[in-house]
């Protein structure tokens, strides 16, 4: 643990840090990226720090776009595997039961917005990612704008639901963008901010400090945040069964609506540090059990180029153990660039150089599916490395 007094805390402006984690990443198109994440002693956020350069997280987004849906003939998955937009649209419909104007910032891909509409609201929306928002804007037509909220929202225009769902935790000035959703609420309108929920370390993924995540949010923290914006919860859904990591959904009205006492914070860093250091090493057995799934092997292609390959590189000893012909991903955006040496192909491009060497998939969320293409190629199955299952 290092004293690492740098950029202020996102919530509460102190710069009295506490680093947790230090990593060199080799990220795509970027090079080597340090990256540190830490805990604020003053109120227990956990966040980057010092945050990325603004450089660093366009660049990341431009080259990764993992929210980015690849598929031309895309259509919105079925509404029973989505929960956070289960929950979302159960407290709308709930507490605002005649439905009205709705608008989501950062609406990515239209995935919320496509059954909120299905279920009868006026829907609207904008999405700073060009290409995501091209797609939201085939889902659902021109009410998509593509830029950043303060370029999008700059009507008089108020809304009586406004959305806030998978973008809170990876921007710099989380009050800013409260504020934004604020200014553009009607008085008697309803707020709903979703974020990962830094809550049950066991329950996190394996490298759950992630490049594009510049905060990980308690429910403390959240609603800390929320509340000295002008916002007080009526409604919190936590939910522990997602995937990768809770996920907590926080349904807000402005506070002048309340006559309640004003809210008190406490300080969360004795809590949220433990948090870290229980994810930390679980993290670490999570990487040493990975590490042995490739000891026998010389020379093997790694095949997906995002965070979980630059956490591998930095994590285990795969750099020093074995050769690394190519990376291979199925994203155009990633073909062509490199991650750290290593020259990314395409699927074609791999399936004609390859000559029966090993395919280590470091790819945590689509690991299983990327084994079942391979075997699909004629790839023997004793050559595929699996990291996860
Ligand atoms: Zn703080």
């Amino acid at each position: 643990m290092t004293e690492n007094a740098v950029d202020p805390c996102m919530v509460c402006k102190s710069t009295n840090f506490d680093t947790m984690k230090s990593v060199k990443w080799i990220i795509t198109g970027l090079g080597p990226q340090d990256v540190h994440f830490g805990v604020c002693k003053d109120c227990g956020h956990i966040q980057q720090n010092p945050l990325p350069s603004m450089e660093t997280i366009e660049a990341f987004y431009l080259e990764y776009s993992n929210y980015f849906v690849l598929d031309e003939n895309y259509t919105p998955p079925p509404k029973a595997q989505l929960f956070t937009t289960k929950h979302m649209l159960s407290s709308a419909n709930r507490l605002m039961p005649n439905k009205g104007k709705l608008y989501e910032i950062g609406c990515g891909s239209g995935i919320h917005l496509h059954y909120f509409k299905q279920d009868g609201w006026d829907v609207a929306g904008c999405e700073p990612s060009r290409d995501t928002g091209a797609q939201a804007q085939k889902l659902l037509g021109d009410c998509i704008s593509l830029g950043f909220a303060h370029e999008c929202l700059t009507g008089q225009e108020k809304y009586d639901v406004i959305l806030l769902s998978g973008v809170l935790e990876h921007v710099p000035a989380p009050h800013d963008l409260i504020k934004i959703a604020y200014d553009h609420l009607k008085d008697d309108g309803l707020f709903i901010c979703q974020v990962p929920c830094a809550r049950q370390p066991h329950l996190f993924c394996p490298g759950w400090l992630a490049l594009e995540h510049l905060s990980y949010f308690s429910t403390e923290i959240l609603t800390r945040v929320l509340e000295e914006n002008g916002f007080q919860a009526q409604e919190v859904i936590l939910d522990d069964t997602l995937s990768a990591y809770p996920s907590i959904s926080a349904a807000c009205r402005k506070a002048d609506l309340y006559s309640g006492p004003q809210p008190k914070h406490h300080n969360m860093y004795s809590m949220n540090k433990q948090m870290i250091e229980d994810h930390l090493s679980i993290d670490q057995q999570h990487w040493s059990a990975v590490e042995s799934r490739f000891q026998h092997i010389d020379e093997a292609y790694i095949w997906a180029a995002g965070v979980h390959t630059a956490q591998l590189f930095s994590e285990t000893n795969i750099l020093e153990k074995i050769t690394i012909k190519n990376v291979i991903d199925s994203s155009p955006l990633k073909v062509g660039h490199k991650q750290g040496p290593y020259e990314i192909l395409s699927k074609d491009q791999f399936a004609s150089n390859y000559n029966g060497e090993y395919v280590i998939i470091s790819s945590h969320h689509f690991e299983l599916e990327i084994a079942a293409g391979l075997k699909e190629m004629g790839i023997s199955e004793d050559k595929i490395i699996l990291l996860y299952n």
